[in-house]
């Protein structure tokens, strides 16, 4: 059942996302077998492969992936392994950006920075200025942005769809997103870039952790 790829650009995009799922792994910001990681397929945009479920983030091969359809998040082909847990939320911001990558770890300065920053059962936007990291988020305006932290609801869909949502009303958010007492998810157009971003949010995190000054919190408007 594991993933043989049928055509080059499959091959590549598994062997790509197995090493950067390697890398963020030996980071320490997918413990155990947490955290996922998809792209959209070159030659067949509307399909995405994403690592499948239960696996070691360090020891992932190329055969560890999940063909999906990346708008509906669900496998595009028979007889294959189970897709990540989270692969609803992968498809929520296919859905809703132009991303050809995504990628969602469980790094430990967004995830503090994500507890802090919730609100009861609402998704809350935490208000991030000045930090010359936020110019690498690709931001119309990198002076400040804000970015949306999802209740952790246990029923991962229901993320997904507060992710859509938000997505769908917010017209200049960040290319990434909190959840709350989980993690962090970033995306763009490969997955260098999300990986970039993440680092940038990730840093930024960092940042507010040590520099122990209130987070400004708001409701989305
Ligand atoms: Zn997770």
């Amino acid at each position: 059942v594991s993933y043989a790829p049928s055509t080059v650009a499959g091959k590549q995009a598994a062997q790509e996302l197995a090493a950067f799922s390697r890398a963020l792994y030996e980071r320490g910001w997918m413990p155990g077998t947490s955290g996922n990681l998809s792209m959209r397929l070159p030659d067949q945009p509307q399909k995405a492969l994403i690592t499948a479920s239960g696996r070691d983030k360090g020891e992932l091969t190329t055969q560890d992936m999940v063909e999906i359809d990346a708008c509906k998040g669900e496998p595009s082909r028979p007889g294959q392994l189970r897709a990540s847990a989270e692969t609803s939320i992968h498809a929520a911001v296919y859905r809703t950006t132009q991303a050809e990558a995504v990628i969602h770890v469980h790094s430990p300065y967004a995830t503090v920075v994500a507890s802090r920053a919730q609100l009861t059962n609402t998704t809350s936007l935490l208000h991030i200025e000045r930090f010359e990291l936020l110019k690498g988020l690709g931001l119309r305006d990198p002076s400040s942005t804000a970015v949306a932290v999802f209740p952790n609801w246990p029923d991962v869909p229901l993320i997904a769809e507060d992710v859509e949502a938000y997505a769908l009303s917010a017209t200049d958010a960040p290319p990434g997103l909190l959840i709350a007492d989980h993690g962090i998810t970033t995306w763009g157009e490969s997955l260098a870039q999300a990986r970039n971003r993440l680092e940038c949010l990730e840093s930024v995190c960092q940042l507010l952790v040590l520099s122990a000054a209130e987070l400004r919190i708001s409701t989305v408007p």
